[in-house]
């Protein structure tokens, strides 16, 4: 039995996981944990180091490389890069770096350690199948794929980039595909994950969906950890 309550929220590129997570942690007092923010940190720290992205020896670097997630902001080694690691060469080069199992070793012990004893919201690829099996409650969101690719165009218009469409959505196919097609724990649905197409469905739709399944379980009212409030 795992102290506090724990959410798993897994699912493809630009499928909402985040922006959710961040909303449901909030109304709920869980803390939230985005788990691509720490491989993209990592991709981050690899495309600056200069090493060879495709040698998996050269990820050694990460023994010196001390990786954390709070409150919504990603440091490593107290560095924040919560804005660095979403830039396009981060996002191209992710999937790549984040197959490698001597990474996720790594980066999945951290992300255990990190949920212990406390109430929390975690999403990215393999959280319901790998980081938290015994979560609470799983969630698999997902998206068409054209409607993900819309919602990635409006989040780099506000940030006043301009990119078509189609690029965008043969960029979501092609790492979806990697991220699914890995060896090492690879992007799949957890047998006992509440799947939710949100295509149809605003970020309020969904927050609730999520909050209604959370509220329905007894362990959440019984809880007991106070960290993360
Ligand atoms: O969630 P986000 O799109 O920021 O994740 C970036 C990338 O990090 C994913 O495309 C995937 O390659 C990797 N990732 C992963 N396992 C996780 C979270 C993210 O492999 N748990």
């Amino acid at each position: 039995m795992m102290p506090g309550f724990k959410v798993a929220i897994d699912g493809p590129a630009g499928s909402g996981k985040s922006t959710i997570s961040k909303r449901v942690a909030k109304q709920l007092n869980l803390t939230h944990i985005d788990t691509g923010a720490m491989y993209r940190a990592i991709t981050y720290m690899a495309l600056e180091k200069k090493i060879n992205l495709d040698d998996e020896e050269s990820y050694k670097f990460m023994e010196d490389v001390k990786v954390r997630y709070e409150k919504e902001r990603i440091y490593v080694n107290d560095l924040d890069v919560t804005s660095l690691i979403r830039s396009d060469l981060v996002t191209r080069n992710v999937s790549k770096v984040s197959s490698f199992p001597y990474v996720r070793k790594i980066l999945v012990h951290i992300q255990k350690q990190a949920a212990e004893n406390i109430d929390v919201i975690m999403d990215g690829r393999d959280i319901g199948t790998v980081v938290l099996p015994n979560a609470d409650l799983k969630i698999f969101l997902t998206a068409a794929v054209k409607e993900r690719a819309k919602r990635r165009q409006k989040d780099k218009e506000e940030l006043g980039i301009k990119q078509d469409i189609d690029s965008l959505e043969s960029e979501i196919i092609e790492r979806d595909l990697k991220d699914s097609t890995r060896k090492e724990s690879p992007l799949v649905c957890a047998d006992d994950a509440i799947v939710i197409d949100t295509t149809h469905y605003t970020i309020e739709d969904t927050t609730n969906r999520i909050i209604e399944e959370i509220l329905k379980k007894e362990k959440y009212h019984g809880r007991t950890t106070n960290e993360g409030r």
